[in-house]
Order: C-alpha cells, then sequence, then structure tokens
C-alpha cells in the first residue's frame, strides 16, 4: 500500500495541477525563450516536495507509488516538458538505483539531498556506441587498494550541466556467463577527474539540458559503489528504467491532452471562408483521433501501473504502455500542427512546441525498436517457460 492515502495524495494532484496550469503555462514562452525554467518556478517546484514525489518518505519524498506518480506526471505533461526534466531524474532514474539498490548508509548520504532538492542526479549510462544494447558500454571501474578508478565518456546525460551527483554505469570485467560485469557508482559531480562538457543543441524541451561527461581517472571510494555489489549495475539500470517507462508514458498522454485541448479550442474559433474549421467533418475526424489516442493511452497507463504495483508485470507492460503512449503523442502533436495549418509552423502557438518536445519521448529510455524488442522476446520467453 502507498505511504500516501488517497486523500492527501487528491490534494498534492490539486496542487501541482494549479501550479502547472496558472504558474507554468502562463511562462510556457519565457521557459523557451531562455532555454531555462525561471529561478522563482524552481523555487515553488522545490517547495511542493517535486524533486522527491517519487522518493520515500523515511528519506524526506512525498512517498507516491507509481499509480500515484503517473497522475503527477499526466499533470506535467500538460505544459513544457522542460519543468519535469528539472526534477524528472531525482525522482526516476538517478534516484530510483539509490532507491531500490543503495545501501542504508548511500541512501542516508543522499536521498533527503535529492528529495529536498539540494542535488540534482543525473544518470549516466548512455555512451557513443553504447545506447540502445547499454550492455556494449566501455566506461571502465578497476580496482585500486580500496578504491574504484572510472575511465570513459557518456553521452546524452540529462541534466549533467546541473548535476551535484552522477550514477554513473560502468564496466569493471569483460561480460561473461556468470554476470553482466556492469557496476554503478556515486559520483559527486566535484569529484576530480570530472568533466562536464557544453550543453547540448537540441530540437526541443529548451530549458530541459544535457550534456557529455568524461570521467578520467576518476577515483570514487568503495563506499561509492551501489549496494556495494560490483555486478548490480546492469540490474539497477534495467530496474529504473522499466519503472521510467511507465512514467513517461504518462508524460506522453498528458501532453497529448494539450494537444487535443489546444486543437479543439483552435478548430471552435477559426474560420475558412466564414465557416469554423471544426464544422468540417475532415478536421473532426483529425480531432476524433486524436481524442480516441489520448482515452487509449490514459487508460493504459493506468492499468499498467497497476500490474507493475502488484507485481503482475514489471516489464513487458512498461514497454507497451511506452510505445503506444509516445508513439500515439506524436501522432497527435503531428494532427494538431495540421489542424492549426500554417498557424501551427509559428514559434507564436503551443502546438509547435509539443511537436518537438514530444519527439524526445520515441527515442530516451529505450527506442520505440527496443520496446517492440522487449515485448516480443518477452513474449516469446513465456511462451517457452
Ligand atoms: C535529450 C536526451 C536526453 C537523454 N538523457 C539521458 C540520460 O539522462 N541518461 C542516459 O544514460 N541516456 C540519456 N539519453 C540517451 C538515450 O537513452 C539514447 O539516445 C537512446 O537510448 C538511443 O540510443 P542511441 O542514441 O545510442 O541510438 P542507437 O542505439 O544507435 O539507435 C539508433 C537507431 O537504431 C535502432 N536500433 C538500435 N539497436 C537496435 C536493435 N538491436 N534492433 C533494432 N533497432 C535498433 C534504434 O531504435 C534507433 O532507431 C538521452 C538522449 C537524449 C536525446
Amino acid at each position: 500500500m502507498s505511504a500516501v492515502t488517497p486523500e492527501s495524495f487528491q490534494m498534492i494532484l490539486k496542487l501541482v495541477h494549479d501550479f502547472v496550469r496558472t504558474k507554468v503555462m502562463p511562462r510556457e514562452r519565457e521557459i523557451m525563450d531562455t532555454d531555462a525554467i525561471p529561478d522563482d518556478l524552481r523555487r515553488q517546484a522545490t517547495e511542493m516536495g517535486l524533486f522527491g514525489y517519487a522518493i520515500p518518505q523515511e528519506w524526506g519524498g512525498l512517498g507516491l507509488d507509481l499509480a500515484q506518480d503517473v497522475e503527477l506526471a499526466m499533470e506535467f505533461g500538460y505544459t513544457a516538458l522542460a519543468l519535469r526534466s528539472m526534477f524528472g531524474t531525482n525522482n526516476g532514474i538517478a534516484g530510483q538505483v539509490l532507491v531500490n539498490f543503495g545501501t542504508d548508509e548511500q541512501k542516508a548520504q543522499w536521498l533527503e539531498r535529492l528529495a529536498s532538492g539540494e542535488v540534482v542526479a543525473s544518470f549516466a549510462l548512455t555512451e557513443p556506441g553504447a545506447g540502445s544494447n547499454p550492455a556494449g558500454l566501455r566506461t571502465k571501474a578497476v580496482r585500486d587498494g580500496g578504491d574504484w578508478v572510472l575511465d570513459g565518456e557518456k553521452c546524452f546525460i540529462t541534466n549533467a550541466p546541473i548535476a551535484g551527483l552522477f550514477v554513473v554505469f560502468a564496466r569493471t570485467r569483460p561480460a561473461d556467463e556468470s554476470g553482466t560485469g556492469i557496476a554503478v557508482f556515486l559520483v559527486p559531480a566535484d569529484t576530480p577527474g570530472v568533466q562536464v562538457g557544453v550543453k547540448d543543441k537540441k530540437m526541443g524541451q529548451e530549458g530541459a539540458w544535457t550534456a557529455n561527461v568524461a570521467f578520467s581517472g576518476v577515483r570514487v571510494r568503495a563506499a561509492g559503489l551501489v549496494g556495494g555489489d560490483a555486478d548490480a549495475g546492469y540490474r539497477a539500470a534495467m530496474t529504473s528504467l522499466a519503472r521510467g517507462r511507465v512514467h513517461i508514458a504518462a508524460l506522453a498522454v498528458g501532453t497529448a491532452q494539450r494537444a487535443l485541448d489546444e486543437s479543439v479550442a483552435y478548430a471552435a474559433t477559426a474560420t475558412q471562408g466564414g465557416t469554423p474549421i471544426g464544422d468540417f467533418q475532415l478536421v473532426q475526424a483529425m480531432l476524433a483521433d486524436q481524442q480516441t489516442g489520448v482515452l487509449a493511452g490514459r487508460a493504459l497507463v493506468r492499468e499498467t501501473a497497476q500490474r507493475y504495483l502488484s507485481g503482475e508485470d514489471r516489464r513487458i507492460g512498461p514497454s507497451a504502455a511506452k510505445l503506444y503512449c509516445t508513439e500515439m503523442a506524436g501522432r497527435v502533436a503531428d494532427l494538431a500542427v495540421q489542424i492549426h495549418g500554417g498557424s501551427g509552423y509559428l514559434r507564436e502557438l503551443p502546438v509547435e512546441r509539443i511537436y518537438r518536445d514530444v519527439r524526445l519521448l520515441r527515442l530516451y529510455e529505450g527506442t520505440s525498436e527496443i520496446q517492440r524488442l522487449i515485448i516480443g522476446s518477452g513474449l516469446i520467453r513465456g511462451a517457452r517457460r
């Protein structure tokens, strides 16, 4: 059972809903133009506990479970996706590695600081040539006395320019049949030898920053090896990513809902030759396809989160939800631009940003192709058992 009662959760959800609609939405253009989340919004998010909503209460978080997490994610998806990115790594891919695999000492050292927003954590898995197939990563961790020494380079690391902590995956030995030989380390950003590259110039999600991170001769004490287990890395990454996929699916549903709402509002009022474009049945058909996708996605996300929580399905369902919802959001955003005609191509309108923002959802935390592989191979493995 969740640590947060349904009544308390409804209050949190209402606060987040109001924050998104009244505080963040009016600033979307500013976020896009400045490529930054304004400090005052960041402060408000911190005060609301948003840096730690999915971190257990004993470590200073709000302690929401995944079914509650997806409800928040659908709210966050309604505005610039950069907002969610700001605290997404603390609650999600990076934070969950600590929550599920960290020792008590590691949790005590970091989780409260993550939950309060004092420290931003980044999840550093991807490398040039090792994205879809992280088992091929080449960053090395070599034992030296009681320490580990890390060498390698990571790319596309969300929040790297503002991170205080890197959760770094590294190979401790060549892959063999007994395990993957991948460990995960907690590396404070100010450790000598850690170098964060320049901010990447991205297609969308302005205000959310990524960069390469190089590790050269970075010395990490034994206490920085997550779980004290040199073989836990691959499992930790896969566990964190599977949970994250349900969250990303929910985010996609929120964005698709926004694209739909923008489309309906536009179609109901904009005219051609004196006729509201919403009276044209071909426009209505586009709205119908958008609405159907949103409803299907929302139902899928909610059921997937429940099945994840009960332990019934923590692999195929999350991939199916991410695949369906992110592809759906891409189609819905594309239709939104279409419904807006030429105006949809202009920076002035939210649908132009949404079209670019959602493109990433089909790429990170496993591309659509990788989700299909997980679903298909999982089904075949299940049939052979
Ligand atoms: C803005 C942004 C933020 C990110 N944030 C993070 C982060 O915080 N931490 C982190 O570790 N990573 C992060 N990533 C990395 C992201 O997860 C990877 O880019 C993604 O997993 C794809 O890997 P890749 O870029 O190496 O592409 P590739 O794996 O090279 O994929 C290229 C194409 O080949 C296809 N492909 C690859 N392998 C197969 C296969 N076996 N079968 C069929 N098709 C295949 C892919 O589906 C894709 O179409 C981020 C990326 C971006 C762009």
